[in-house]
């Protein structure tokens, strides 16, 4: 139930925002570097508990998000991964996040967020990369820049949908 952390990682105050997860040893490209725990629920009941619980869940499919339930489970679940528009961790599956390239010691780990939600809130980036987009949108999925940016990135359910809508433009 609770997230499953890579042992060279460690949760720490954040140069983006809040808390941040951090690389305490070299992480080599594909390595797992968080796996998402929690409960899964729909999005009706993800509406009730963010009132108390605040953003502390990941969305897994069209109507269904993994996180915590209580206050007292928050801690555990909370990945603490923020957004960048340089990302160096991603979703493969579901609730995996793995290294996009290989990691150094010191370095925020983060993902971009447009790759696992498909929501209705959006942004002010502060992660102050390059190739930052400045407003993030949970509907940032549907840019086709983005679906080609990130391909192979998204979480699963994602995915599938940009690889059809990839389908109905092939005449
Ligand atoms: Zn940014």
């Amino acid at each position: 139930m609770a997230t499953w952390f890579s042992p060279k990682v460690e949760k720490r105050s954040s140069g983006i925002e809040g808390r941040g997860l951090y690389c305490t040893a070299p992480i080599a490209a594909n390595e797992v570097v968080v796996v998402k725990g929690g409960h899964v629920f729909n999005r009706a009941t993800r509406d009730t508990l963010a009132a108390s619980l605040g953003p502390s869940e990941i969305q897994i499919d069209d109507d269904l998000f993994i996180g915590p339930k209580t206050p007292a489970e928050r801690e555990a679940s909370m990945m603490c991964l923020n957004h960048s528009g340089e990302p160096n961790v991603g979703i493969r599956g579901q609730i995996t996040f793995r290294a996009m390239r290989d990691i150094s010691s010191g370095e925020e780990l983060t993902f971009d967020y447009a790759t696992g939600d498909d929501d209705d809130w959006e942004m002010q980036c502060q992660c102050g990369a390059p190739a930052c987009r400045g407003l993030v949108t949970r509907q940032d999925w549907r840019r086709e820049d983005i679906q080609r940016q990130r391909a192979g990135w998204f979480s699963d359910y994602l995915e599938r949908r940009v690889r059809r809508s990839d389908a109905a433009h092939c005449a």
